[in-house]
């Protein structure tokens, strides 16, 4: 049995993987391994924090690891919010003034386009591998939709035409670039145990 860390303080998010994953590996959440203290977010990229997060938990407490940053990229704000998303309009990490911030900076633009862009950075048996889900689509001119969390509410995959708020889980749960992404972990551990 083989122990991975996920750098994350939702314990949903850690057995979902881990049942994805199946027998051979437990995942453990950031508390589980007594970990209590925020790991700042410092760099520039995505894959700078979600690298620094996994290496910070293999080097203070020596389990190997995975962790996952999330940015919305907007192509007409030269990829805004980015690595900002989360505290686009603060440090409150507001959802509604997030996206407030965002209709008013995307204003009536004709090029709407945007994306979701999850980068997961595992450390494992001494090595460094950074994984990428991305789901492309657009910004709606006004909030859709009660589900989801965050962006949901203006987000519109490619291919629909209605916000992920609006889709719900099941659509989005198969689509998403966090479900690309984790898509992509479990196939590399799976290589890796060699099956
Ligand atoms: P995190 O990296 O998971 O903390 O996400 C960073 C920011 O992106 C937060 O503001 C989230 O609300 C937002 N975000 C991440 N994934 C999604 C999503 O699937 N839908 C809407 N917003 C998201």
């Amino acid at each position: 049995m083989q122990t991975l860390v996920f750098a994350t303080n939702n314990p949903h998010k850690a057995r979902e993987v881990e049942q994805i994953l199946g027998e051979g590996f437990q995942v453990k959440t950031l508390r589980d391994i007594g970990c209590l203290e925020e790991i700042e977010e410092t760099e520039s990229t995505l894959e700078g924090n979600a690298l620094l997060k996994a290496r910070y938990v293999k080097e203070r407490y020596g389990f190997d690891c995975f962790s996952e940053d999330t940015g919305l990229e907007v192509e007409a704000l030269d990829g805004a919010p980015g690595v900002h998303t989360a505290r686009y309009a603060g440090e409150e990490k507001n959802p509604e003034a997030n996206i407030a911030l965002l209709l008013k900076n995307l204003g009536d633009r004709q090029n709407r386009h945007a994306r979701f862009r999850t980068v997961i950075a595992l450390v494992m048996n001494g090595r460094e591998v950074l994984l990428e889900g991305i789901c492309e689509g657009g910004i709606a001119h006004s909030k859709q939709g009660a589900g989801g969390f965050g962006y949901d509410p203006v987000f519109i995959p490619e291919g629909y035409d209605r916000t992920f708020a609006e889709l719900g889980d099941d659509v989005k749960n198969r689509i998403s670039h966090r479900a690309k992404a984790t898509e992509k972990l479990v196939a590399y551990l799976g290589k890796m145990m060699g099956h």
